[in-house]
């Protein structure tokens, strides 16, 4: 069976697939190569995943289920690098400077790479500029968000005719309350409510250098917050905006264009054994399930309202149901772009692939 997902008619939510690159050989049996199509998985858990970076097709093979193909905007395996899965994300940072909300979600298990994905690991303060001084320089392991507020001020400053002004937020979804990342009293809690009516700080950011120190410092007051409340990071929603608002620097009275570039390290998508966790890990275990369920609820509503050619009016989108989809309401949807990276670990691709699958593709059932 061929399921077909999220081609949806006007482009505006994409799946991306990154595979991880495997451990080193010699930690796993079979010595096979890593060109695609790549057989990612073996026995003994029965089941193998095949990607084939070329078709965007990932196919699961297995004894007792048989073989089902998934296809997605893009599957990238291994050999992606950074720069390569920036290419995907480019398009999105030009419609936000065109005035659409844009939104990247990280979505996957804890150790799948979404940190990886979406900051890199090289220090975001250690932010070069190239031999001329003109482009932003970025290092090979730096990953989409420094890359897209890069490219972001790039643009916006060949617009030489528009004046603008670019504000950063930065906060965190912990057990369906939100943290001000950036604010001066580090554990000040948010009304959820969608991003442009948030109460949370707003910080005016006139170069790259300055955007990813407020990532950095925002990084520190989120190690400290985490400590208070004994969480771990890969257990919390991270949700980090830029606010663009720009006009024609010739009609001072004339109209603002406002939009928004928002980029979400969700949290971990394993499931926790019920009957292992207990109290807070417990709490903490069901309210991810809850929001990643929403989200994926929320995303099968508008990419079937798409397939069905459905009025926005006539079709219930249900943001509602957790504060992650409350919060990104005007993110999803509408004139909004949504990718979501789909990060898989090799390690773990059987159990990543059923969840995924069942989440991102419930509206085909
Ligand atoms: P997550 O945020 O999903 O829990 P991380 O991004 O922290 O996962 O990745 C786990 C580890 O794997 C980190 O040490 C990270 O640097 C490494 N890693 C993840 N993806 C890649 C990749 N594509 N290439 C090289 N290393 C990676
Ligand atoms: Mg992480």
């Amino acid at each position: 069976a061929l399921q077909s997902f999220v081609e949806d008619v006007k482009g505006n939510i994409r799946v991306v697939i990154r595979i991880r690159p495997s451990p080193p050989l010699g930690t796993r049996g079979g010595g096979h190569s890593h060109d695609d199509p790549t057989i990612m998985s073996h026995p003994p858990n029965d089941a193998v995943l095949i990607a084939d970076t070329a078709k965007g097709l990932l196919t699961v093979q297995s004894v007792t289920n048989g073989t089902k193909a998934f296809e997605f905007y893009k599957v990238l395996g291994g050999h992606a690098t950074q720069h390569d899965v920036f290419a995907e994300v480019a398009p999105l940072v030009q419609s936000a400077v065109d005035g659409h909300n844009v939104c990247v979600f990280a979505y996957g298990q804890t150790g799948s790479g979404k940190t990886f994905t979406m900051l890199g690991n090289s220090p975001a303060h250690h932010h070069q500029h190239d031999a001329e001084g003109k482009l932003p320089f970025t290092s090979q392991k730096e990953g989409i968000i420094p890359r897209a507020v890069a490219d972001l001020f790039r643009l916006v400053h060949e617009r030489i005719d528009s004046e603008s002004c670019i504000m950063c937020s930065l906060v965190e979804l912990y057990n369906e309350q939100l943290f001000d990342m950036l604010a001066q009293e580090s554990n000040e809690k948010l009304e959820v409510r969608p991003l442009h009516s948030l109460a949370a700080s707003m910080h005016q950011v006139r170069t790259v250098e300055e955007a990813l120190h407020l990532l950095a410092v925002g990084g520190s007051t989120r190690r400290i917050h985490e400590t208070k409340l004994n969480m771990h990071s890969s257990r919390s929603h991270l949700v980090f905006s830029m606010h663009i608002a720009m006009r024609n620097s010739n009609r001072p009275d004339g109209p603002i264009q406002e939009s928004k570039m928002t980029f979400v390290d969700l949290a971990g998508s394993e499931r926790v054994a019920h009957t292992q966790s207990v109290g807070d890990r417990l709490k903490e275990a069901q309210y991810i399930n809850k929001s990643l369920s929403a989200l994926g609820d929320v995303i099968a509503s508008l990419s079937s309202q798409e397939h069905h050619h459905v009025q926005q009016q006539q079709h219930h989108v249900p943001y509602r149901n957790s504060k992650l989809t409350l919060l990104l309401q005007d993110c999803i949807g509408g004139h909004s772009k949504t990718m979501l990276l789909a990060c898989i670990a090799p390690t773990s691709v059987r159990n990543t692939f059923a969840e995924s699958t069942r989440e991102l593709h419930n509206d085909e059932h």
